[in-house]
């Protein structure tokens, strides 16, 4: 709040909202500032459902005030007992319900439980590592592995695609739908994507030492990163240093990144296009774009989510519309690539109807450089 308004303003909503909170005290209900946008509410001996009828009264009163609804506001409910609490500990844990209140919506309602405590620790943890990996660039709790993107019709390897990891000393491995959100959070992202596409970098040069520079690589880029000015020209410094060509790399972007700001983004993909890079559009067919919005964008690679890849099984064949996609891409000049194939019948499904490439645990899964490289000696040599 204070990041985006300012201090003064800052305070003139706490203040505002203090005052309004102060009308709803009673002889059983103490409040108290207990940070600078932190009040809190004390009922020692209270009935079950008196917390929950106290947010009611608050949402109430706080909500003709219009700045509350732009700062947002979220309530926590924290039952203790006994006198052997510590109070920075029950302060912690109220903290930690409101935050989990405010994630609901403005006046959203989370009652405190271990759960919570635990998933919090956690992000904190998780946040400490992508911090200090941000700081230390030789840190190697956040790295590579790739998987492979195979051809259809060859069966040899194409590319790969990066997928971050993070392992730390204390949680083991984290997956990426955890930390990826909480680095964008901790506006961290950029980092992270640079070191990735280092590690990217370094192993398209191990491929090209081995004969194979025809094989390329994917990363994952996300909507804080591409927006940035510098992104082109970063992008560009992490290949020369390299000596890779702009050729060898694809960037992967999501549908609800290019409709985040479509003609921004869409330029900034044709620029990266016209240096020889590619562009993949991520798990289509999740997002909110559609085929006519499709026409005009900038991509080579429609990546189809790996949802529909699911539903392709043997007795559901003649009804699926996966293989209307795969069509109507080919029909705007796209090449497609199917996601998450585990099994044997999806990927002859993929082959009948004429989709280019695919991805998934069937051939392999994700795995370090090593054991990448290893793959296409064994699968692409003669
Ligand atoms: P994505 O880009 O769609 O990546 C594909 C995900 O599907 C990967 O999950 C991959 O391990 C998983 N996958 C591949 N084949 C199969 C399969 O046959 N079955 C199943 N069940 N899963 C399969 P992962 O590695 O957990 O990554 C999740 C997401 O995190 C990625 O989705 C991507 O959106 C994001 N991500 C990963 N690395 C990065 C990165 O470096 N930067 C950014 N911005 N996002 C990243
Ligand atoms: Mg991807
Ligand atoms: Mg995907």
């Amino acid at each position: 709040l204070t990041l985006s308004y300012g201090y003064a303003f800052n305070e003139q909503i706490v203040m505002e909202a203090a005052s309004r909170l102060k009308s709803l005290v009673t002889e059983g209900r103490q409040v108290f500032q207990v940070s600078p946008e932190r009040m809190a509410f004390y009922m020692p001996g209270c009935a079950m459902e008196e917390p929950f009828l106290l947010c009611n009264e608050i949402a109430a009163v706080l909500s003709p005030v219009p700045m509350i609804h732009a700062a947002g506001c979220g309530l926590g409910v924290l039952n203790f007992t006994g006198p052997d609490k510590d109070g920075d500990e029950i302060l912690k844990n109220a903290s930690i319900a409101a935050a989990c209140g405010g994630m609901k919506g403005t006046f959203g309602v989370c009652v405190f439980d271990g759960e919570m405590e635990a998933k919090a620790e956690r992000e904190r943890i998780i946040k400490d590592e992508i911090i200090a990996s941000s700081l230390d660039g030789e840190r190697s709790s956040i790295f590579a592995e790739f998987q492979p993107i195979v051809d259809l019709k060859t069966g040899k390897i194409r590319g790969f695609e990066a997928l971050a990891r993070m392992r730390g000393p204390r949680l083991g491995l984290v997956p990426p739908v955890e930390f990826i959100s909480l680095a964008e959070e901790l506006q961290l992202i950029v980092p992270l994507g640079k070191r990735i596409l280092a590690s990217a970098c370094v192993f398209l040069g191990e491929l090209k030492r081995a004969g194979f520079g025809y094989v390329s690589c994917s990363v994952n880029v996300s909507a804080l990163e591409l927006v940035r000015d510098n992104f082109l020209g970063d992008f560009l410094t992490a290949l020369r240093e390299r000596d890779i060509p702009a050729s060898s790399l694809c960037l992967e972007v999501t549908e609800s990144l290019v409709a985040f700001n479509f003609d921004l983004i869409n330029r900034k993909l044709g620029e990266l296009r016209r240096m020889g890079a590619a562009v993949s559009l991520d798990d289509f067919g999740t997002g909110q774009s559609s085929f006519f919005r499709a026409r005009d964008l900038n991509v080579d690679y429609l990546k189809i989510a790996k949802d529909f890849t699911d539903r392709i099984s043997a007795s559901s064949r003649s009804r699926l519309v996966t293989g209307d996609i795969i069509s109507m891409a080919h029909k705007l000049g796209y090449r497609v690539i199917a996601e998450g194939v585990e099994h044997e019948e999806q990927r002859q499904y993929l082959a009948d109807h004429g989709c280019d490439y695919f991805q998934g645990f069937l051939f392999s899964r994700p795995v370090p450089q090593e054991e990448a490289l290893e793959l296409v000696r064994i699968t692409n040599l003669p």
